[in-house]
C-alpha cells in the first residue's frame, strides 16, 4: 500500500497516509482540524505558473470607451 502525502490548507499540516488506490479520490480529513486535506502530488511540483491565465475582463461591457469606467460622471453624454 503505497504513501501518500497530504497537506491541510485550515491549519498547514503535511501528513502521510497509508492509501489503497481505491480510496485515492476519496478527501482524508486532517488528524488536527479534522478538514479535508489535499493529497500533494509532488513536493517538486512548483505552482509558480499559477497566476498566468488570469481572467482578462470583456471590453464590450464599458459603456465610456475614453476611460474605461462603468459609471464615468466626466464622460457622460
Ligand atoms: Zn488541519
Amino acid at each position: 500500500m503505497p504513501i501518500y502525502e497530504y497537506f491541510c490548507p485550515q491549519c498547514n499540516l503535511k501528513f502521510e497516509l497509508l492509501r489503497p488506490s481505491s480510496k485515492l479520490n476519496e478527501i482524508p480529513s486532517c488528524p488536527r482540524c479534522h478538514n479535508g486535506a489535499k493529497r500533494m502530488l509532488s513536493p517538486f511540483v512548483s505552482h509558480s505558473n499559477h497566476d498566468e491565465g488570469a481572467p482578462t475582463p470583456t471590453s464590450g461591457s464599458f459603456p465610456c470607451s475614453t476611460c474605461s469606467a462603468i459609471n464615468c460622471a466626466s464622460c457622460k453624454e
